[in-house]
C-alpha cells in the first residue's frame, strides 16, 4: 500500500505539535516536526543547527533549500516507510511543491490537510504559556499542565520555555506565518485536501475532529 502522509497546517501555537503526536500514535505513523529536527540539530551543535539558530531566534524561516533537504532525508529513512504526520512543514509554497514532488517519487501524495484555526489573539497566550520537555512533549501552564510544575510527567525531566516564545518574537512569527505560510491554505483547498478544524476547542475535541477528517479522507 502507498504510504500515508498527513500535513498539519495552522499558525504557531494552534496545536499542530500536540495533535500531530496524538495522531501519529493513533495511526502508527512517524511524527516529523521540522521545528523539533532543527532544535535537535541546535542542541547537538551540528552545522545545520548553527545555520538555523539565528533564523529561529528571530522568528524567521530557515531558507527553503536547507529545510527541504532536511525533510527529504528524514522522510527517506526506513521508519517512514508507512508514511508520516508532518508538523511545521511545508511552510512556504516552494516547500509544498517540493513535498509533492518527493511524495510522487515515493508513489504517494498528501492524503489530507487538517487546518487548525485559532485567532491571532489567542496564539500569544498559548505560546507564552507553553512549557517544553527536552524530549519534545508539549505542556501549557494553564491548558495542559504537568502534574508537578515544570516537571515532565513521563520522564521527570525539567521543562523549559522556548527562546522564540517570548511575546515580541511570537508576534513576528505570526506575521511570518500570515505572509509566507497562509497562502498554503488556498494551495491545499484547491487540491480539495483542506479540512478546517476549530482549534479553539479542547485538546480532546480537536483530536476527535481531526480523526474524523482523516477517516473521511
Ligand atoms: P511553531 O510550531 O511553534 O510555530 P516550530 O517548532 O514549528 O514552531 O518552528 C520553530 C522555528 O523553526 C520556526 O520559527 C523556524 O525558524 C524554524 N522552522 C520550523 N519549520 C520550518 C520550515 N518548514 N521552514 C523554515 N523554517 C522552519
Ligand atoms: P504548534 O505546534 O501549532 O505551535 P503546540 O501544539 O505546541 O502548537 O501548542 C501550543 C500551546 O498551546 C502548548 O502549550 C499546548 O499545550 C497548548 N494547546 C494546544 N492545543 C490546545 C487547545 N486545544 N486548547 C488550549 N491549549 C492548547
Amino acid at each position: 500500500m502507498a504510504p500515508t502522509y498527513i500535513v498539519m497546517l495552522g499558525p504557531p501555537g494552534a496545536g499542530k505539535g500536540t495533535q500531530a503526536k496524538k495522531l501519529a500514535q493513533k495511526l502508527d505513523l512517524v511524527h516529523v516536526s521540522t521545528g523539533d529536527l532543527f532544535r535537535e540539530n541546535l542542541k547537538n551543535e551540528t552545522e545545520l543547527g548553527q545555520l538555523a539558530q539565528q533564523y529561529m531566534n528571530e522568528g524567521e524561516l530557515v531558507p527553503d533549500d536547507v529545510t527541504i533537504r532536511m525533510v527529504e532525508e528524514r522522510l527517506s529513512r526506513p521508519d517512514c516507510e508507512e508514511g508520516a504526520v508532518l508538523d511545521g512543514f511545508p511552510r512556504t509554497p516552494a516547500q509544498a511543491k517540493a513535498l509533492d514532488d518527493l511524495l510522487k517519487k515515493f508513489g504517494s501524495s498528501v492524503k489530507v490537510v487538517p487546518y487548525i484555526k485559532v485567532a491571532d489573539e489567542a496564539l500569544v497566550e498559548r505560546l507564552s504559556g507553553r512549557w517544553m520537555s527536552p524530549s519534545g512533549r508539549v505542556y501549557h501552564e494553564k491548558y495542559n499542565p504537568p502534574t508537578v510544575k515544570w516537571i515532565d510527567d513521563i520522564d521527570g525531566s525539567q521543562l523549559y520555555q522556548r527562546e522564540d516564545d517570548k511575546p515580541a518574537t511570537v508576534r513576528h512569527r505570526i506575521e511570518v506565518y500570515n505572509e509566507q505560510t497562509a497562502p498554503l491554505i488556498e494551495y491545499y483547498r484547491d487540491k480539495d485536501l483542506l479540512v478546517e478544524i476549530d482549534g479553539t476547542q479542547s485538546i480532546e475535541e480537536v483530536t476527535e475532529d481531526i480523526m474524523k477528517a482523516v477517516e473521511e479522507a
